[in-house]
């Protein structure tokens, strides 16, 4: 859970504000709607629903597994997604320090 305080390569501050992650919990709805949406559909055109039988609640069991079991890797995904809302990419980053963010505060690092 925990984050590196800057990027590794280009020391881009990686907390802009205090609880700044709390927005990615958003991409990560997002993201997570889209991936039910498509096993939907993929389990709609590969096994079908019907009413008769309990097919949609095997769809239900099994895209809830797959999305506890991609969980972290959709987590990063998603502050990954957040971050770059907000930070531009900047071509001469090796020449330009990156802009230092303002309303941190050392107390609550990590408080998202
Ligand atoms: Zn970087």
């Amino acid at each position: 859970m925990k984050m590196p305080e800057k990027c590794q390569v280009c020391k881009q501050p990686l907390e802009l504000e205090v609880g700044f992650y709390y927005g990615s919990a958003y991409v990560s709805y997002a993201l997570t709607v889209a991936l039910s949406a498509f096993t939907f559909v993929l389990w709609w055109l590969v096994i079908g629903f019907s009413l008769d039988d309990n097919r949609v609640f095997y769809w239900l069991i099994t895209n809830a597994v797959i999305l506890i079991l991609i969980q972290p890797y959709l987590m990063r995904f998603a502050r990954a997604l957040w971050l770059s809302f907000f930070v531009s990419y900047n071509k001469n980053w090796r020449e330009l320090e990156p802009v230092q963010p303002e309303r941190t505060n050392e107390a609550q690092k990590n408080a998202w």
